[in-house]
């Protein structure tokens, strides 16, 4: 079932958590909402649920009008950040919990637990209770709960926001599996991101009450809208008060007020020994300091004269050909940058 939040504003007394917002989930696919803390995400996925109503805008599931249907005839499965197990009752009982609700006869109780807790591949942790559950498997039981009634959508609040870095990292992947076998629409709301890119379809970028762009990972990866969604996507280099980043060809002279800025991200930034440079442009710096440990090589560059940090990625075997030390003199020039119309320093 597809999901539809149309131009939904939401108001609190001393502030304005959505203005005019628009958000689409298709039918079946994982919709990562991202951005910065604050911006309104819990509040949009709180209106689409049906605990929280919207000042103005609609709220349409496969284009009918739910605005003002309560939560509970919505059929959405909610996940928070923290771990809403009730901690007197067993997992079987967790997971059950919905369809007690329901008045559900005993015999499909047992059934359904019994798919979902393989689903989530804990059926060995019927009896336990939560506090006998890691943070990761506790929101695995959490996501088995919020699917037993069948819901038509699945809301995701930070699920993994409160476990540890590698825990996060395996659940991704896991939530990405399980979507691909389960295929209910979903929203996953996360500040993060990696996790963001790596596990949606389709991502929506928040900016305080606003939405900046809405795009598959690739897409407001590669073409960014904004310097807005350029900045939160990644490290990026911001260099100022001239018409191109270093070593990019010549353009037309800028007047004094259109002061550009442009944005190179460190993987894009070229390195140059001395020797190497001549007859090319860009700006000298000095190496100083470099981070060996990972997949490629993190350089910080103070430019000369300006004294401008400038970070570089560059590949491990670049970097052993280059043979840099601290403190040496390095050309830096910017194989690609990015410039964004309007956007001026005056
Ligand atoms: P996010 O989930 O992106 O961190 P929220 O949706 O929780 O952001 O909050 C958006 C803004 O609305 C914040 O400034 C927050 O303080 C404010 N806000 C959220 N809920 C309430 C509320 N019940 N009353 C007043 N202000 C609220
Ligand atoms: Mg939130």
């Amino acid at each position: 079932m597809s999901i539809l939040a149309k131009n939904i504003t939401k108001r609190f007394p001393r502030k304005v958590a959505l203005d005019n917002v628009t958000v689409e989930a298709p039918s079946g696919k994982l919709v990562a909402l991202l951005g910065p803390s604050g911006c309104g995400k819990t509040t949009l996925l709180r209106i689409i649920a049906g605990l929280e109503f919207p000042d103005s805008g609609q709220v349409l599931f496969e284009g009918e009008d739910a605005t003002n249907r309560s939560a509970r005839q919505r059929s959405v499965g909610f996940v928070f950040q923290h771990y809403a197990l009730f901690r007197h009752m067993n997992i079987f009982e967790n997971v059950a919990f919905s369809l007690r609700v329901r008045n559900r006869p005993q015999e499909e109780v047992e059934s359904r637990v019994a798919e979902l807790l393989k689903l989530v591949q804990l059926e060995e942790l019927a009896k336990r209770y939560p506090a006998q559950l890691s943070g990761g498997q506790r929101q695995r039981i959490a996501l088995a709960r919020a699917l037993a009634a069948r819901p038509k959508v699945l809301l995701l609040d930070e699920p993994f926001g409160a476990l540890d870095a590698q825990v996060r990292k395996d659940l991704r992947r896991w939530l990405r599996k399980l979507h691909d076998e389960i295929h209910v629409t979903s929203l996953f709301v996360t500040h993060d991101q990696e996790e963001a890119l790596e596990v949606a379809d389709q991502v929506v970028i928040f900016s305080p009450g606003k939405v900046e762009q809405v795009g598959t990972p690739e897409e407001v990866y590669n073409s960014p809208a904004n310097p807005f969604v350029l900045k939160f996507l990644g490290h990026v280099n911001i260099f100022h008060g001239r018409q191109h980043a270093p070593g990019a060809p010549d353009g037309p002279e800028t007047s004094g007020a259109d002061r550009v800025k442009s944005y190179v991200r460190p993987h894009e930034i070229e390195l140059l020994r001395e020797a190497d440079a001549a007859g090319r442009r860009g700006d000298w710096a000095r190496v100083a300091w470099v981070h060996r440990a990972g997949a490629t090589v993190k350089v910080e560059l103070e430019v000369e004269g300006e004294g401008q940090l400038v970070m570089a990625e560059v590949a491990r075997e670049k970097w052993a050909s280059l043979d840099l030390q601290r403190g040496e003199r390095v050309l830096v020039i910017a194989r690609d940058a990015r410039v964004f119309a309007g956007d001026y320093e005056i």
